[in-house]
């Protein structure tokens, strides 16, 4: 029997991962601060530990495991992200956890390893024109992320690809942009866009005002969760080390997101621009590069992917 060990198991994305890995016959160990918050963990070993140990890295890979993913991070949306307040646990944390993670795989002679990284490595000056972002994987230098937590995955793409080229580690390098679902962070500060739109006009009646962050002109792309780890595991099982870009290149301005929401709440709820902590003015996801070498993208339309995250947040709201 195969085994996978998930790294931020607790989390969005890993607790996601788990459930597909299992459904695969893997044996699965999970490891994070905490616990998954929304479902039962389906992980047959679960480590509650911090990653920024190396002794409980050691501990936790002490075995030879065949995939493993590397999903801790200390991260959030917009509003924990891009005020500046988090910037040094952003940095020191996740940077810590990727050291200790990558030394105690060497180790142990665990080659196999998914990095996931994000659309945030890419530079400010390429994504000012909302209409026209750019995100070619190779155009990460000059190097500009908008954010810490930007340069910290960058310099964790660095390692990976260090630990790759020195040890031999099958190293496998992604940039997801903007992954949503349910079971995601939805009113902890944490949350990114979808699920704060979709939980403030499920918290409004017909008619209400909801408060948007910015002239609500920036534009995204958002990948359902299902898509992320259909490329996620097509990407681990190929023969490629990337750098690549796991994302939607459906783009939308956050207004026509909200609208979207709308229409499936059955709501028509009026918008009212604020300030708040924006990030670049535009960023899609350049599927080029993951098309050539996967013969794969995401084909998901946005809608659909909201019509199973917004019923499920609407939940979360009435049981508050
Ligand atoms: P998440 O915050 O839901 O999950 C990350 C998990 O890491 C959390 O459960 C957290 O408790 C755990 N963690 C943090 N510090 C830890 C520590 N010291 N020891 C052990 N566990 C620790 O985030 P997610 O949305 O599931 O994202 C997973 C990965 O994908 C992250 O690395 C993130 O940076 C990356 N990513 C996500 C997105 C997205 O849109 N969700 C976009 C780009 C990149």
């Amino acid at each position: 029997m195969k085994k996978a060990l998930v790294c931020g198991a607790g989390g969005f994305i890993g607790s996601h991962l788990i459930k597909r890995l299992k459904n695969e016959g893997f044996w699965v160990r999970g490891v994070d601060l905490k616990y998954p918050e929304f479902s039962e963990t389906e992980a047959d070993d679960f480590v509650i530990g911090d990653l920024r140990d190396s002794y409980i890295c050691r501990h936790t890979v002490d075995q030879r495991f065949d995939e493993v993913y590397q999903l801790a991070a200390d991260m959030g949306g917009a509003g924990f992200v891009f005020t500046g307040e988090n910037d040094a646990d952003i940095m020191h944390n996740s940077a810590m956890i990727n050291l200790n993670i990558l030394d105690a795989c060497q180790k142990r002679n665990v080659k196999h390893i998914f990095y996931s990284s994000s659309a945030c490595v890419y530079p400010e000056y390429n994504q000012e024109d909302p209409d026209n972002p750019k995100t070619a994987e190779d155009s990460t230098y000059p190097a500009q992320p908008d954010s810490e937590y930007g340069w910290e995955k960058l310099f964790s793409e660095r390692l990976y690809l260090a630990f790759y080229r020195n040890y031999g580690m099958k190293v496998r390098v992604a940039r997801y942009h903007n992954v949503f679902g349910p079971e995601g962070s939805w009113n902890d500060g944490r949350e990114k866009a979808p699920a704060a739109l979709c939980r403030k006009i499920a918290e409004k009646e017909n008619g209400g005002e909801i408060e948007v962050w910015g002239d609500g002109r920036q534009t995204r792309s958002f990948l359902y969760i299902d898509e992320c780890l259909e490329g996620t595991l097509r990407f681990m099982r190929s023969d490629w080390t990337g750098p690549v870009n796991i994302g939607s290149d459906e783009m939308v301005t956050i207004d026509q997101l909200a609208e979207k929401i709308m229409d499936i709440a059955g709501k028509k709820v009026s918008i009212r621009h604020i300030p708040g902590p924006l990030g670049v003015r535009g960023r899609s996801s350049d599927n080029r590069l993951v098309y050539k070498m996967l013969g794969w993208k995401p084909t998901w339309p946005l809608i659909e992917g909201l019509r199973k995250t917004y019923p499920w947040i609407e939940e979360q709201v009435k049981h508050l």
